[in-house]
């Protein structure tokens, strides 16, 4: 099999399972009990939040982070959350017009509830900060643009946000869903200048379950669940302490400056072998790009055509983003400015650090075959 599917979701590493079925069968204790093992169990907690925290690369003991079942929870928790808090602040908010699924559906509804939406573009993976030079005013209340596409790899300036938020709406929050960039960058997250960080746990080899929101110091937020006080009275709920330790656990073993080089390496691979043998396939290159997410676009095969083929022979890769993969058109390849034809015969690759050079070229040889046996049977 090749596993060309890591932006949708990656195999959990050896370590973190053995970890989470440790604190299943061990350290089952509810952090919130007041006896010697729900402390046990509240220590594990503590410690996998200053694990975070780290590798995020805080530096103010005031900042926190506050641990949700997935990056959608996250988003959820960031942009509601914020927006709570700032009831009587202004009505616009901002984000970006790539935003994924779980950011723009967030969007259609602050829409519905009065806000003046406003969306970024984002041709080429390009952030347009003339727009935003151009309409960041007073009554901005939220910026929100992610770190890095799902679907293209393209990687925004959230540094540049932060400064033109500063200089025109200072009191906006600026929020950041980074799934696809943690623990994928050298530089820590935390110096993007977002207020609010999202992430996901099983975007880096822990299990499905965890994610959370990095808060950096003195940011409300208002809490979108009611119950207990758990997750400092930001999220309440039993923390699921297995698939914390293990998200904690896969963090601890992420090398960014190793991973990205292989990764690197094999997507400079591929791309070499692409330009030598199939000049035919187009490859989406954004601006700034993340060397984990491979954009391609095929010369009039649908994806879920390629796809298909490309299954079958236990290689697998996706059409744009699994979670938008029912839906028809694609919003986020459309703004980076493919047409819809060219949108549909889109597939993307998304790598990690366990894919190999050998890997790349079994995929070129497949597709190689798929194209010329696909574009014979029109
Ligand atoms: N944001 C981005 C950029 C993503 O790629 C994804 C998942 O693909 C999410 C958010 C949602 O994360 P989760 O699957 O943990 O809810």
């Amino acid at each position: 099999m090749i596993y060309f599917d890591n932006a949708a979701t990656t195999k959990v590493s050896d370590n973190a399972a053995k970890k989470a079925f440790e604190v299943m069968t061990e350290f089952y204790g509810n952090p919130s009990s007041v006896h010697d093992f729900g402390y046990e169990a509240e220590k594990l907690l503590k410690e996998a939040r200053k694990t975070i925290l780290s590798k995020l690369g805080s530096v103010d003991r005031n900042d926190d982070f506050i641990f949700t079942s997935c990056g959608t929870e996250a988003n959820n928790l960031a942009i509601f959350g914020a927006l709570g808090a700032r009831k009587h602040g202004g009505k616009t908010v901002f984000f970006s017009d790539s935003e994924h699924a779980s950011v723009y559906a967030i969007s259609k509804e602050l829409e519905k509830n009065g806000y003046n939406v406003r969306y970024i573009p984002t041709k080429n993976g390009l952030l347009d900060l003339d727009f935003c030079k151009n309409n960041f005013t007073k009554d901005t209340v939220l910026i929100s643009c992610m770190y890095a596409n799902n679907e293209t790899g393209a990687v925004y300036d959230i540094n540049a946000l932060d400064s033109l938020r500063k200089k025109l709406c200072p009191e906006a929050v600026l929020h950041t869903d980074a799934v696809q960039a943690f623990c994928k960058t050298e530089k820590p997250l935390c110096r993007c200048g977002a207020d609010l960080i999202s992430i996901s746990g099983h975007k880096v080899h822990a299990p499905k379950g965890s994610g959370g929101l990095f808060i950096k110091a003195k940011t409300r937020i208002t809490p979108l669940l009611l119950g207990g006080g758990q997750e400092k009275d930001i999220r309440p709920g039993t923390e699921a302490l297995p698939a914390i330790c293990a998200f904690a656990q896969a963090v601890l073993e992420t090398d960014e400056k190793s991973n990205i080089k292989t990764v690197e390496q094999v997507r400079d691979h591929l791309v070499l072998m692409l330009s030598e043998k199939l000049a035919q396939v187009k490859i989406n290159v954004p601006e700034n790009f993340s060397p984990f997410v491979l954009s391609l676009t095929l010369p009039g095969i649908k994806s879920e055509v390629m796809l298909r083929y490309l299954s079958a022979k236990g290689i697998y890769v996706s059409a744009g983003s699994a979670c938008t993969s029912k839906h028809r058109e694609n919003r986020v390849l459309s703004a980076f400015g493919l047409d819809f034809k060219n949108a549909d015969c889109t597939i993307r690759l998304s790598f990690c650090e366990y894919n190999t050079k050998d890997e790349a070229d079994e995929f070129v040889k497949a597709l190689s075959d798929g194209i010329s046996s696909l574009v014979s049977q029109k």
